[in-house]
């Protein structure tokens, strides 16, 4: 090996990066940080593509493999089919904020909805909030389709309805753009030879070039930008990019390459680097040992770009030694507890209660059943009280926590928060008259509620009641009943039995 030293103090972890779906702001990347400091010495020609001729030929197989095996995409065909230059940077930009973080099947029906709806800037801003958030309701990282809207608006009211042109402007001038998304941008609508870097390029790129050394840190970063600059195709920058980034997703993958299928495999170090290995590991075997190792990295000490000296190369690994990244941190873990609130509704219909969420933070501005966060450690009765406490708020008197129905626990896991809700449910008769003016509220039926701007963590807690009031109307299959769903105790409630207002109002608290 070679000698490694300065990196080894960094705790790396092994493995292939998060595709397309890597987070926004690795995507997005650091806005110049090779200006922070002074001029990095030059990488070692390991980590480099310094034969015009190679590029050459690069550029030429991946373009050649994109034209027969690309995916069908609505926003490629927009890309290429819309005359207008400030739809067509529309069409790609909605696809690259809903591709940040989400796989490509899951974005194509939000996207067609989307563009139905929304065709243009200008039909964006002028969508409420509420449309956005009920259309992006599912996709997760809410934040985004605000963001977009937001940006939409700026376009059209101080920009005259015109997209800027250069990455450098809509970076400066667009909410939610970033590094890569203005490169996207640029490339994909205007055919400026721009290079983008996301997770799946990040893994390419570090596979081609043997860059080991942790992918999300500045130097790593820096590096993989200059180098997407250089290859990008000058005549084709837009199919370019999205060759390199369609090949990290299909062929190049994080745990699977299928190395054999790959167009650019003769340039790839990293497969290159498994076959020495290979070869170094015959020879041993027939007892031809080398009297120092034949494969090295970059010989140049404490590289920057190459594995940690803590980390070295696996043999078991393969070409997926490459790309390696810092340790995530762990999401925080929480717990809240929610109410289902149901009553029937004037045409006999069950409705429930929603509430909407502040307009900033976490699912800003979406609605959910009513809920509130739980100190640690609570037992389930204390958890009880701290509901009851919470509801009481909206009906101005006591409230008893033994009115409450225990449903179970649903876990939903963010970016960065392992979110638990303890799910309770409570049957209200008719017309019950809350005092809502905390925060807005409004009673939907179940369809209504499916069409409505809930997050999918709500949704997962409705099935979690449905499910449960299925198993206990079902035909003696022996439900199992959860802690707490006691039936004939006081101030439980059985299916189908609605509970009165003032019945659970009035109700006991449970000793
Ligand atoms: Fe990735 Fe394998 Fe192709 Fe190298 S040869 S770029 S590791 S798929």
């Amino acid at each position: 090996m070679g000698p490694l030293r300065a990196a080894a103090a960094r705790g790396l972890r092994r493995g292939g990066g998060g595709g397309r779906g890597a987070a926004p702001a690795a995507r997005e990347g650091t806005k110049g940080s090779a200006a922070r400091g002074g001029r990095p010495a030059p990488p070692a020609a390991l980590h480099l593509f310094g034969d015009p001729a190679e590029v050459e030929a690069l550029r030429g197989s991946l373009l050649a493999w994109y034209d027969e095996c690309k995916r069908d995409l609505p926003w490629r065909v927009l890309a290429v089919t819309e005359p207008d230059v400030n739809r067509r940077a529309y069409a790609v930009w909605v696809s690259e904020i809903m591709l940040q973080q989400t796989q490509v099947a899951t974005v194509i029906d939000y996207y067609n909805r989307w563009m139905q709806k929304w065709p243009t800037l200008q039909a964006l801003a002028e969508a409420s909030l509420e449309e956005v958030n009920e259309l992006w309701a599912g996709l997760g990282y809410y934040s985004r389709g605000k963001r977009l809207q937001e940006a939409a608006r700026k376009v059209v009211s101080e920009l005259a309805g015109q997209m800027p042109r250069t990455a450098e402007d809509l970076q400066k001038l667009l909410p939610g753009v970033g590094r890569y998304t203005a490169g996207a941008i640029t490339s994909i609508s205007y055919g400026q030879a721009t290079g983008v870097v996301d997770g799946n390029v990040i893994r390419v790129l570090c596979r081609l070039r043997c860059i080991g050394a942790d992918s999300s840190s500045p130097p790593v970063i820096d590096r993989l930008w200059a180098m997407a600059n250089a290859l990008v195709d000058r005549s084709r920058p837009g199919d370019f990019n999205q060759a390199l980034m369609e090949l990290g997703a299909t062929v190049c993958t994080p745990k699977a390459p299928l190395c054999g299928e790959c167009p650019v495999k003769q340039h790839c170090r990293a497969r290159l680097r498994v076959e020495k290995e290979l070869a170094l590991a015959s020879r041993k075997l027939l007892g031809k040992l080398p009297v120092v190792p034949d494969v090295e990295d970059c010989g140049v000490g404490g590289c920057p770009l190459c594995p940690s000296a803590a980390e070295p190369w696996d043999s078991s690994l393969g070409v997926t030694n490459f790309p390696r990244k810092a340790a995530k941190k762990q999401p925080r873990v929480e717990q809240t507890a929610t109410c289902v609130l149901e009553r029937r509704g004037r045409r006999g219909a069950l409705e429930y209660l929603i509430v909407q969420r502040p307009s900033s933070g976490l699912l800003a501005g979406l609605w959910e059943f009513p809920s509130v966060p739980l100190a640690p450690g609570l037992q389930q009765e204390q958890q009880r009280e701290v509901l009851v406490d919470h509801l009481q708020a909206w009906a101005g008197q006591p409230v008893a926590a033994g009115s409450l129905r225990f449903i179970g626990e649903v876990v939903h896991v963010f970016s960065h928060i392992h979110q638990t809700y303890v799910v309770y449910s409570l049957s209200l008769d008719g017309d019950v008259t809350l005092d809502l003016a905390s925060s807005p509220s409004r009673w939907v039926t179940e369809e209504e509620f499916r069409a409505s701007a809930v997050s999918t963590a709500m949704k997962k807690v409705l099935r979690a009641c449905e499910r449960q009031r299925g198993e206990e109307s079902g035909p003696a299959k022996g439900s199992k009943r959860k802690r707490g769903a006691k039936p004939g105790a006081a101030g439980s409630t059985r299916p189908g039995t609605q509970l009165s207002l003032r019945t659970f109002l009035r109700a006991p608290n449970p000793p």
